[in-house]
């Protein structure tokens, strides 16, 4: 872009020329329609706005140092993407429908994709929302289906490092058996409360305890959790945390480097054997925590105020696999601009 300045980008909007559209009417998809007003024409009485029919997913596109544009494994945010409609009675959008639309709206917008060396890069943000005017609480009948994008900044402005966040009691993201595992707006807004007063207290963000018990590590604000320690990689597993598809990368990137890896139920004590911790998600890659307060018992646990070995090993990796520097051994990115 002629005007762009990459250097001050952060992860907010910018405007772009096009967003794409499909629209889900008497039971099937229609066709693709390309779009340059930034608006959507809303019913006030759709389901999306009033009972939350409403869910959404995040990938990024990636200008890489041989000049080509690589799109990190959408298929999989596709079929997640399918797993919140089956859970938020939706209609599923197909694979080959995101595949073809996410492409469409990377090509049209190309003056918009970062330059390698600025460290920034493409946020795709796809959007399903129920349209149709109800106030009857049942599924819509009709759907919208949008894919916008827009420039963002490198996560880490100071290089890669750590972060402190605080264990909460008083507020729960997602119930057990709730919609925690489906990426709804709903899970969102039921965290908005809980991160101000971790913000405000000066941490990156609130951590959470399993909702029933608080013994168990659930999430890290809006992104997985992993421990490492003897060379074993450990993720939390629990029916509230959504499937994370960094983290199920770095679970195999941890595996071919030789690790083991393990998910399962992570019991609050054991973040005192941890040797590094992190959060992982599309925004950051891996952001290293150095400690981890609880808020009500005054513990502290401490992973070091550098990133650990294993976890800058685990970030160069997947950095590398996302900019086509390191060999793509499982094909998971997609080039969509040669
Ligand atoms: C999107 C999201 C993540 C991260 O998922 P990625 O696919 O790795 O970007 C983690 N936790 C929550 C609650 C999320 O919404």
């Amino acid at each position: 872009m002629k005007n762009m300045d990459w250097s001050n980008l952060t992860f907010g909007y910018v405007p772009t020329d096009y967003n794409v559209r499909c629209y889900y009417r008497n039971g099937k998809w229609g066709e693709v329609e390309v779009c340059s007003d930034e608006y959507l024409k809303l019913h006030m009485a759709a389901t999306c706005l009033h009972y939350g029919q409403e869910a959404f997913e995040g990938l990024k596109a990636y200008r890489c140092p041989d000049g080509k544009v690589r799109v990190f494994r959408m298929e999989e945010n596709a079929a997640r993407l399918q797993s919140t409609c089956r859970g938020i009675v939706m209609p599923e959008v197909p694979t080959e429908l995101f595949v073809e639309m996410v492409k469409k709206v990377v090509r049209l917008n190309q003056p918009y994709i970062p330059p390698y060396e600025s460290g920034a890069s493409l946020y795709i943000r796809p959007l399903l929302i129920g349209t149709s005017a109800q106030v009857g609480v049942r599924p819509a009948e009709e759907y919208c289906f949008l894919i916008f994008v827009t420039p963002v900044g490198p996560y880490f402005k100071g290089g890669f490092s750590t972060n402190s966040y605080v264990i909460v009691r008083d507020a729960d993201r997602a119930a057990p058996l709730g919609t925690g595992m489906y990426k709804v707006g709903g899970n969102y807004a039921a965290s908005l409360r809980a991160n101000r007063r971790a913000h405000q207290e000066g941490y990156a963000s609130e951590f959470y305890l399993d909702s029933k018990e608080k013994k168990y590590v659930d999430e890290c604000g809006a992104a997985n959790f992993f421990g490492i320690k003897d060379n074993t990689y450990i993720t939390p597993e629990s029916t509230s945390i959504l499937p994370s598809i960094t983290n199920k990368s770095l679970m195999q990137i941890a595996e071919d480097l030789g690790m083991k890896v393990e998910r399962r139920p992570v019991p609050e004590e054991e973040l005192a054997s941890f040797e590094e911790a992190g959060a992982c998600g599309t925004a950051a890659v891996i952001s290293p925590i150095s400690r981890l307060d609880d808020r009500e018992t005054g513990k502290v646990y401490r992973f070091g105020d550098k990133p650990g070995p294993w976890s800058t090993r685990l970030y160069e990796m997947l950095r590398g696999i996302q900019y086509g520097t390191v060999e793509d051994r499982h094909g998971w990115t997609t080039v969509v601009i040669e």
